[in-house]
């Protein structure tokens, strides 16, 4: 491609190296619901005599014609395990460095013991090393990269399906090996259109479900950090947080913002979190939302209201990590301005809404599966459920679901009632309201697993199983 900057390679390349003119460059990977760094990619960069610098872009099409492309690699990898090192000895440990395979280097024999020997070398656990490779290389050898696959597997490697999306995209591959992450590609945030938009969160939501971790690059505005943020795609990559840059700007960074960094505990916490998929659409109210948008802008992050909210339970009370835009609108119905009022409601430990949905969370943390209770408040009926997510010191994440209901006549009644019984709901699992005359039975509270007792055929039936 380019005759004068080919001639010599090998030659200038080993110098390049030897001159310390080969570097790795280091971008932040975020946390989306944290803005926490949780890793790094590390992107190589050739800097010439001058100074200036060549893009891999540039030189890596003919390092991979060369065949030098996996000494590169091998030397990026080097400076990688070398930063761990650095990292770990100022006491502020890197969770995890990813590296770009090339799809050349899984021909090369000596691919896994080099890996290794480098890693130990700098005593670094293999958890540590993402392993990035592309499609394209799964769609040539079949067979001996699936033996390597599970090989760098089964010795605690993660691999990391780099571009999806790209272009060589075959659903294929994510049936026939086990990725720990889809890197999906940032052409899917170029035009930001809508069929991108929605494309890319039912790909997130399909990660999800086939238990595989999700990262976004390219993400340069505000607009598309908060994009996928609402889609559930659980980390980002890109300008918008920052460029590539050397390992000194790196740990300036890092000193700059304590608490910037996950630490081992958070990474496998905020994993857990992750695996909830956001979007767990309601197709009725898709279909309603896209008509009534006209498919505007603001549609993809609001169509998908489910009504989630993480909640963080501590010793000091309850705090929302995360509420989708359904479950502030419900909030609204309920009556509190925000989130934070209702934080505070909470936190007014004597109300018997506190009470109540203290209940709910143990119950939830004791018990592991879908908590739910029924509640009367104000003109709204409700139901909240909640389910355990993960645990890390002192902390549990739960997940709550919030439904409301549009007021009967009855509620009015029941709210008299409720006023001055708030008791009612830590004795009681259920309170039913019944009409003799009119034969009818209503729920006012139920805690979870009640039997339907009130919900029998008929108004007898239900009153002679009490
Ligand atoms: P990649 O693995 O997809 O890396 C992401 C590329 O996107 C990087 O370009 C990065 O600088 C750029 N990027 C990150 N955030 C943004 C953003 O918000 N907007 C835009 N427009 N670009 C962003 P880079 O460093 O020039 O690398 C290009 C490609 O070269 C990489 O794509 C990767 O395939 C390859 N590469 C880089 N370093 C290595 C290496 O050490 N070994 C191998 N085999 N390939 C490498
Ligand atoms: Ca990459
Ligand atoms: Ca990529």
């Amino acid at each position: 491609m380019n005759g004068k900057y080919e001639e010599n390679l090998t030659e200038r390349f080993h110098e390049a190296v030897s001159s310390g003119r080969i570097r790795a460059f280091y971008q932040p990977i975020i946390r989306s619901l944290t803005q926490q760094m949780t890793g790094v990619e590390t992107l190589a960069r050739w800097f010439e005599p001058d100074g200036s610098v060549l893009s891999p872009d540039f030189f890596i099409p003919s390092m991979e014609q060369s065949g030098l492309i996996f000494e590169l690699d091998m030397e990026i990898l080097r400076q990688a395990c070398a930063l761990y090192d650095t990292f770990r000895r100022r006491g502020t440990p890197l969770p995890f460095l990813s590296v770009n395979l090339s799809r050349h280097d899984f021909v090369h024999p000596e691919l896994f013991d080099r890996i290794c020997g480098i890693l130990d070398r700098y005593s670094v656990p293999h958890e540590a090393i993402k392993l990035e490779i592309t499609e394209s290389l799964m769609l040539e050898d079949t067979e001996s990269f699936e033996r390597l696959f599970e090989h760098f597997h089964e010795a605690g490697f993660s691999v990391w399906l780099d571009d999806f999306g790209s272009g060589y995209s075959s659903l294929n591959v994510l049936q026939n090996y086990r990725f720990d992450v889809i890197k999906f590609d940032m052409l899917f945030l170029r035009d930001f259109s809508i069929r991108g938009q929605e494309m890319l969160a039912s790909l997130i939501g399909m990660a999800k479900t086939l238990g595989i971790h999700t990262l976004t690059e390219g993400v340069e505005t505000d607009e598309q950090r908060q994009f996928l943020l609402a889609a559930g795609c659980e980390t980002q990559q890109g300008f918008y947080y920052s460029r590539p840059i050397p390992e000194e700007e790196l740990i300036e960074h890092v000193d700059h913002k304590p608490g910037l960094l996950e630490n081992t505990d958070e990474v496998h916490y905020w994993d857990e979190v992750g695996r909830l998929n956001f979007l767990n659409p309601n197709p009725l109210k898709e279909f309603t939302a896209r008509r009534r948008s006209g498919l505007n802008r603001e549609y993809m992050v609001n169509a998908y209201d489910s009504s989630i909210a993480l909640v963080e339970c501590g010793a000091d009370g309850f705090r929302y990590i995360y509420a989708t835009e359904g479950y502030r609108d419900r909030l609204r119905e309920l009556g509190f301005s925000s989130v934070e009022g209702l934080e505070n409601a909470l936190s007014n430990q004597r109300s018997h809404q506190y009470q109540m949905i203290r209940k709910l969370v143990l119950d939830a943390l004791q018990r592991g599966t879908v908590q739910t209770v029924e509640y009367a408040h104000d003109d709204v009926y409700y139901r909240l459920s909640a389910l355990f997510l993960a645990r890390r010191d002192g902390r549990a994440m739960i997940v709550m679901h919030l439904n409301t209901f549009d007021s009967e006549r009855e509620v009015e009644l029941r709210k008299e009632m409720l006023n001055d019984s708030s008791a009612l709901f830590t004795t009681y699992e259920l309170v039913v309201m019944f009409y003799p005359e009119k034969r009818k039975a209503k729920r006012i509270y139920t805690s979870n697993n009640m039997p339907d007792y009130d919900r029998e055929e008929s108004f007898d039936q239900s009153l002679s199983r009490f």
